[in-house]
């Protein structure tokens, strides 16, 4: 089939021809007829089956008619919001819509938190047809009155179980209740759990449903290795495994923020240019990290699912899971990151002994035996090697100076008048601060009575990835 057979104007055409997209993937052949035909949509599909432009390719035909390069702000009302449970899965379609609207004069703009709000509410006076946002940050402008939502004709919700495993579902019931009655909805969602359903059913009208193969089987490109492991040794098998296959770019998966930015920082002391990405870290470095990654620059990526998602990074040769999901799909999403379009990839899982109900998990959905193996030296139960012993005795030094650097600055809080630590955001009381394993946990202690969204964006949740299906220039 070609992108010409469905139904969508040159303007459009011709964007996604110079973005190299020759011909529609399944979801985007199955979904663009029913969305240009006002439908309501509950999609059945995951981030790397081409989703973004299943939706956003109808959308701007739809909104063609509306497109004009008037200068006042009364003639570009929200006409199409589209909601996302990430900022970086946010940024991503945002980046998709700036290119597929290069010849439409159509605007669009992302709306998400942990920046500042101010050019944000600029670009919405401007006035914007497509709106992309956080539910949280768009709450925020709703109340601050900095957005008008009474034009909207078409809503997408992208990612809607993640929306719902991240706890959005009262902001996304508020947001659709504010929304003009009549309106499409298209809903994408990797699984349909009752709770969808009944958002479904509550805020939708017949939609039509579309499905594409959904990826419970793993790619024949990717060999899949599992090697056993000590938990505490995984750290130096992975090291060793980087430079002995000489991985020349790798994502690491950990399952918690901790677990990432310690192994970032083990890995660069082992001399491997490394970096951890994750819920904690100010948007502006995640965008930092990724894109030297992108560039090459950055070798090594550890990260966890809920940072990783929405990221387009294609044709990597390697992924490890350091730890092992708990969620067995996440594995299968995981490992979609490499080995695509034709490529051969390795997908590398760490397992330590407490780790074997999760593996069990993996095998029974993938239907596959993947038997773990042991490499030489690294035996579980085996002893660590001298130099392991001696790294460790050095962390260990370190973390008892953290330590001990904590408790000196609990002293000195203790010390300080009451007043004054009040206004220090990051002051903690002693005992949080003996919570976190070095000086780093700092930052992720929040002093109590955090507000809700604060609590929200610390929480983890497992993640859909992003398979790099297609490779993309990145322009940031
Ligand atoms: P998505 O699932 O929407 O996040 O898309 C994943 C990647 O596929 C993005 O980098 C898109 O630019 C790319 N893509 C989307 N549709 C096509 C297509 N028809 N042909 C080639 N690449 C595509």
């Amino acid at each position: 089939m070609l992108f010409s057979e469905l139904g969508l104007s040159p303007e459009i055409l011709r964007a996604i021809e110079e973005q190299g997209y020759s011909e529609p993937t399944p979801i985007q052949a199955k979904a663009i007829p029913l969305v240009l035909s006002s439908r309501d949509l509950l999609a059945a599909a995951q981030t790397g089956t081409g989703k973004t432009a299943a939706f956003m390719l109808p959308i701007l035909e739809r909104l063609k008619k509306f497109a004009n390069t008037s200068v006042s702000p009364a003639m570009h009302p929200v006409r199409a919001l589209v909601l996302s449970p990430t900022r970086e899965l946010a940024d991503q379609i945002g980046v998709n819509v700036k290119t597929y609207t290069k010849y439409l004069p159509l605007r669009a703009t992302t709306v998400f938190g942990g920046v500042n709000m101010d050019p944000q509410t600029a670009e919405l006076r401007r006035g914007v047809e497509i709106v992309i946002a956080t539910p949280g940050r768009l709450l925020d402008h709703i109340q601050q009155k900095t957005i008008q939502l009474n034009k909207v004709e078409v809503l997408v919700l992208d990612e809607a179980d993640r929306m719902l495993d991240m706890g959005f579902i009262q902001d996304i019931r508020k947001i659709m209740s504010m929304l003009p009655k009549e309106r499409q909805t298209l809903l994408f969602s990797a699984t349909f759990a009752p709770e969808i359903k009944r958002l479904a059913s509550d805020f939708m009208k017949e939609p039509q449903t579309v499905e594409v193969a959904r990826q419970n089987a793993t790619n024949e490109q990717v060999e899949q290795l599992v090697y056993s492991v000590e938990a505490g040794r995984k750290r130096y098998l992975l090291s060793h495994l980087i430079k002995q296959r000489d991985m020349s770019q790798v994502i690491v998966f950990c399952k918690t923020k901790i677990s990432a930015d310690q192994l970032a920082r083990d890995l660069k002391r082992d001399g491997l240019v490394a970096e951890a990405i994750h819920g904690d870290k100010a948007q502006t470095s995640r965008l930092e990290i990724l894109s030297s990654f992108k560039e090459g620059s950055l070798r090594v990526l550890v990260a966890t699912d809920v940072a990783a998602r929405g990221l387009d990074i294609s044709e990597l040769p390697f992924v490890v899971n350091y730890e092992l999901p708990n969620s067995p799909e996440d594995y299968v999403h995981r490992i979609g990151r490499t080995g695509r379009a034709g490529a051969s990839g390795v997908a590398i899982s760490l397992m330590s002994p407490a780790e074997t109900r999760q593996h069990e998990a993996i095998e029974k959905l993938t239907r596959q035996t993947l038997t773990p193996q042991v490499l030489a030296g690294f035996e579980p139960g085996s002893s660590a090697p001298r130099e392991e012993s001696s790294h460790r005795r050095e962390r260990d030094r370190d973390r008892d100076a953290g330590r001990e650097h904590g408790r000196e600055q609990a002293r000195s809080a203790a010390r300080t008048p009451a007043r004054e630590s009040q206004r220090d955001p990051m002051s903690v009381p002693a005992s949080a601060l003996m919570a976190g394993k070095s000086g780093e946990g700092l930052k992720t202690i929040k002093p109590a009575g955090s507000s809700r969204r604060s609590r929200k964006a610390q929480r983890e949740v497992p993640a859909l990835l992003l398979p790099p299906r297609y490779k993309v220039e990145v322009n940031r």
